[in-house]
């Protein structure tokens, strides 16, 4: 059992951090305040070749596996960049995988390149108003006419599609569930943005097809196996979340400890209290043994090796901790802990949306249940 980083992993670890502090407190302070898509952080990862750490050597990336995309995305989010760091460049990184494994030479030759470059922005659409969690059921048709498909449906909660000019997308086509690699034309796509309750750098959007003509050449692998080419990119999608999770649980313990050193009250730091002591330890320890699990459920995925209950353990430790740390940092500054200045509301609110999506807590026990321990599948 191997427990240290590679020399390779800290380097990522060191570079990321560096390009971080370009992009300090305030910067996402305001970003949280105003809206507005980070591009310059975008555009500086792009820049120093970062957006294709996972993507073939062939196409422009690093070539790397998916425990160096998870040093370099937890080290985002540990910045204090959190989510709104982090979900600016998750898709680059992870997200056109199933063109990766599915793709044809062709599709990966021009899908490919302009995503690792930073010149295009694309956005993953599945999730569905009326179908929850229950992807099997998506409703959004595919149908095909003169060698072209036409996408009609309503897409919700899908992420940067205020700017993205690509979409990765789920539609239901005769032969089922269909995933196509596209333009995002608005003359046929309507993105109505949802006012939501934090990571408000990184738009999510009620997405409406009327007609969206998809030539052939957009579509990915064979029709009516769309959903088993997502279900492939899942696992490490998890595995990032968790890992971005961690990131975030780190930053929000290490900013309450700093300032639980430096606040007088009663005539001594309130940090010599063990009521503000011990649960910040119990963060500390928590959000590292989620690491141990995003790590290994990491290392599984670069193996080859099947990891799909490590991958949604680690998400779900990951972020059940994350989100008791930034509560704990936010209690921990007391009445300042709700100001905006002092960051930790802000991470709270990001930690909330790092539970829910891209899957929730009560889905991976009932995977873990159900996969793990043999139990009757509960839904
Ligand atoms: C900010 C944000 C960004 C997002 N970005 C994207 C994106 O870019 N692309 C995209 O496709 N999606 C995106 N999502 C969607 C996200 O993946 C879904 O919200 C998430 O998967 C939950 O689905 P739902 O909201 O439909 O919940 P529902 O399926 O309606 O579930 C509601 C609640 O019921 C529970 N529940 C449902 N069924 C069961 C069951 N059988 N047993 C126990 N509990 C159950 C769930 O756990 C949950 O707590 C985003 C969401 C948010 C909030």
């Amino acid at each position: 059992m191997e427990f240290s980083s590679s020399p390779e992993q800290e380097r990522i670890r060191e570079a990321i951090a560096k390009l971080c502090e370009r992009f300090g407190d305030d910067y996402w302070l305001a970003r949280d305040r105003g809206g507005g898509f980070p591009a310059d952080f975008h555009q500086a990862f792009a820049r120093d070749g970062w957006l294709g750490i996972a993507m073939p050597e062939a196409y422009g990336g690093a070539g790397l596996g998916i425990s160096e995309a998870a040093v370099m995305m937890q080290t985002i989010a540990e910045s204090g960049a959190g989510f709104s760091g982090a979900s600016a460049v998750h898709m680059n990184i992870f997200g056109l995988n199933p063109v990766v494994v599915f793709g044809n030479e062709e599709q990966k030759a021009r899908m490919l390149p302009p995503l690792i470059q930073g010149k295009q922005r694309a956005c993953f659409a599945v999730t569905e108003p009326n179908t929850g969690l229950n992807t099997r059921n998506l409703k959004t048709k595919a149908e095909k006419r003169d060698g072209k498909y036409f996408i009609s449906g309503q897409k919700v909660w899908i992420s940067t599609a205020q700017v993205a000019e690509k979409v990765l997308l789920l539609a239901r086509a005769s032969a089922g569930l269909t995933l196509f690699y596209t333009d995002l034309d608005r003359k046929h796509v309507e993105v109505r943005e949802i006012e939501k309750m934090g990571r408000h750098a990184v738009d999510s959007n009620q997405v409406f097809f009327d007609g969206l003509p998809v030539p052939e050449a957009d579509r990915i692998g064979e029709e009516g196996k769309g959903f088993e080419y997502i279900l492939h990119g899942m696992n490490p999608e998890r595995i990032l979340i968790a890992a971005e999770l961690v990131g975030l649980g780190r930053c929000a313990v290490g900013r309450a400890a700093a300032y639980a050193k430096q606040r007088i009250v009663f005539d001594r730091p309130i940090g010599q209290n063990q009521a503000i002591q011990h649960p910040l330890a119990a963060n500390w320890m928590a959000l590292e043994a989620a690491n141990l699990m995003v790590h290994k459920a990491a290392w599984l995925y670069d193996c080859a090796k099947p990891c799909g209950a490590e991958a949604n353990a680690a998400k779900y430790l990951a972020g059940e901790a994350c989100f008791d740390a930034c509560q704990q940092a936010v209690m921990t500054h007391g009445g300042y802990g709700y100001a905006a200045e002092y960051h930790v509301e802000r991470y709270l609110r990001e930690a909330l949306l790092g539970r829910i999506a891209p899957i929730t807590p009560q889905l991976i026990l009932c995977y873990i249940a159900e996969r793990v321990l043999g139990l009757p599948k509960s839904y």
